[in-house]
């Protein structure tokens, strides 16, 4: 928990925000700038501040983004599609909240 940190105010519900998900791990949000028709921001409720800060210990918090992924992009219907998955990372890499999330980008031309 970080006291000025975006998505730990959204993980903690201080700011309202629709989950598409949520377990203990994680929550699923839609970007308020979405780039695609679809797209999520998958987001470990721990806050780590970007792949640059992992830890050992953090692997399997980290890999549990991709299967939770695979799920998200079949509900949202992009799994055949195809869709993109990406860290930014820091400024230069187009970080914006510095809380690791993973991108869930697609449905530019769903069947
Ligand atoms: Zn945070």
């Amino acid at each position: 928990m970080s006291d000025d940190c975006l998505f730990c105010k959204i993980v903690n519900r201080e700011i309202p925000s629709e989950f598409l998900y949520e377990d203990e791990d994680y929550v699923v949000f839609r970007d308020i700038n979405p780039a695609a028709p679809v797209h999520l921001l998958l987001v470990p409720k721990r806050h780590i501040r970007s792949i640059n800060d992992l830890e050992s210990g953090h692997e399997s918090l980290v890999g549990g983004l991709f299967p939770l992924a695979a799920d998200m992009a079949k509900k949202e219907g992009v799994n055949e599609s195809g869709y993109k998955l990406l860290f930014n990372v820091e400024k230069g890499g187009g970080q914006e909240i510095f809380h690791l999330h993973l991108h869930l980008i697609g449905g530019w031309r769903k069947k």
